[in-house]
């Protein structure tokens, strides 16, 4: 496999698995949770690209669209439990 971009062969894997701990920011939102689909760089639990060592081109059909947020912070409906969140530390 040769570099889309520069046609090197230094091309590594990046294959982390985040499962839902994946934090994405963009344009002044957060998206906390699974690893989006639409945004080139594997999806789901797996945060997954290759990339290239010589120039740092992801190796992957760009551009793409725009990542989607879900409005999780503005539509949640149980504000009434702040502390629920909260783990105790042992
Ligand atoms: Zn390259």
């Amino acid at each position: 496999m040769s570099c889309i971009e520069c046609e090197s062969d230094r091309i590594i894997n990046i294959n982390a698995k985040v499962s839902d701990l994946f934090i994405l920011k963009y344009n002044k939102k957060e998206h906390d949770g699974y690893v989006p689909h639409d945004i080139g760089l594997g999806g789901g639990d797996n945060l997954e690209f290759d990339l290239c060592l010589e120039c740092g081109q992801v190796q992957d059909d760009f551009p793409v669209s725009e990542p989607e947020f879900s409005d999780e912070d503005e539509d949640e409906d149980d504000e009434d439990s702040d502390n629920e969140d909260f783990e105790e530390e042992e």
